[in-house]
């Protein structure tokens, strides 16, 4: 197949135009989130994730229906051997024009800047407190010092911006808001808060326990200064960007639970053992392994892409009473 013309574009009964493909590389993590993760939990067998070539074909095909733009995550990415190989292989995919990477930094220090020269131009480091303590209540492990060392290696190697992910717990993280920000302003990071989801393990989760992006903005305007709405924002972008009135900084509101963006989404997303999921909350997901690994053709994994995305509903219903948190935890969808 050939890169795609505009007719096969990968589009939903509601009119939303997906060329934007997340892909989980391992269900494994080197950290324990509490808001993401059991402590104790049994892993994919190794022969149920996908190889790097099966992901490639995977990428080829939906690169002929308009995906050009690649996020890998996990489980923790950097966890899987070689990462910077499949790095490589998708970044010389014909109509992939950008590869990004969602890691949680421990392991990245050492791998920047391999993965810099592999082809990686966007890179999201997850740090959700200033406060090596609090770190180790929030992950269940150490590490915070590979974390900060990860994100200043990413800086060096040349990613600009580095992007840093938080999670924002109400009764938790209100006290990580301002120093984060300040890190970030030191650094020249882009930092993006995130609300809380209902993914996590032991269902901790309560509506209660979001810390609204609006708090957020307050918490920051008291503590630092005054924000406003960034300039030329992309509309289907996630985060909704504010400035620093001094010019200092850019922070991101993720407002998943107040401010839901599923009517932008454009967003698909492969699982390590090959599973596609037409949301983060789907319930239904499309089996696409036995397809990469029998004799199917790219004709048949176009089919299967094109009918999940257009069975797409029209958006997570966390705020109703309708709502079915799915069985998967965000650690083997890939946030
Ligand atoms: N291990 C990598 C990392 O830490 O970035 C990639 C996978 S992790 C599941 C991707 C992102 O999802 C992280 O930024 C993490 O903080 C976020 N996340 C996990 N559980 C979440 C939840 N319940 N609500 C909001 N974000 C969550």
């Amino acid at each position: 197949m050939t890169p795609r013309d505009n007719d096969n574009r990968l589009i939903d009964s509601f009119g939303r135009v997906h060329n934007n493909l997340r892909i989980s590389v391992t269900d494994r993590c080197n950290i324990r989130c509490v808001y993401c993760m059991p402590e104790s939990v049994t892993f994919l067998p190794r022969e149920h994730l996908l190889t790097f070539e099966e992901i490639e074909r995977f990428v080829r095909v939906a690169a002929t229906l308009g995906v050009d733009k690649i996020r890998l995550t996990g489980g923790e990415p950097l966890v899987r051997r070689d990462l910077p190989k499949l790095i490589a292989l998708l970044a010389a995919v014909p109509g992939i024009k950008d590869v990004g990477l969602t890691t949680n930094g421990i392991l990245l220090a050492p791998m920047a800047q391999a993965l810099w020269d592999a082809g990686l131009r966007r890179i999201n480091v997850s740090l959700d407190t200033m406060d090596p303590q609090r770190f180790l209540e929030l992950t269940r492990r150490t590490g915070f010092e590979q974390v900060i060392e990860g994100i200043l290696a990413a800086k060096a190697a040349g990613f600009d911006p580095v992007k840093v992910n938080a999670v924002a717990i109400k009764g938790t993280t209100e006290d990580d808001v301002v120093p984060l920000a300040a890190f970030a302003r030191e650094h020249g990071l882009e930092l993006r808060f995130i609300e809380y989801m209902p993914l996590d393990a032991g269902d901790r989760w309560e509506r209660g326990k979001v810390l609204f992006a609006s708090e957020i903005l307050d918490i920051l305007t008291r503590g630092i200064g005054p924000l406003v709405p960034a300039p030329n924002q992309d509309p289907r972008a996630p985060a909704a960007d504010y400035d620093f009135v001094d010019g200092r900084g850019r922070v991101g509101l993720i407002a998943s639970v107040s401010r839901p963006f599923c009517m932008s989404c454009n967003r698909v997303r492969l699982t390590a053992d090959g599973k596609l999921r037409n949301c983060l909350f789907a319930l239904d997901e499309t089996d696409v392994r036995p397809l990469l690994r029998g004799d199917s053709g790219d004709a048949e994994i176009a089919r299967a892409l094109r009918e999940s995305v257009a069975a797409k509903w029209e958006g997570h219903e966390i705020n109703t009473a309708r709502f079915i948190k799915p069985e998967r935890l965000m650690h083997s969808i890939g946030g």
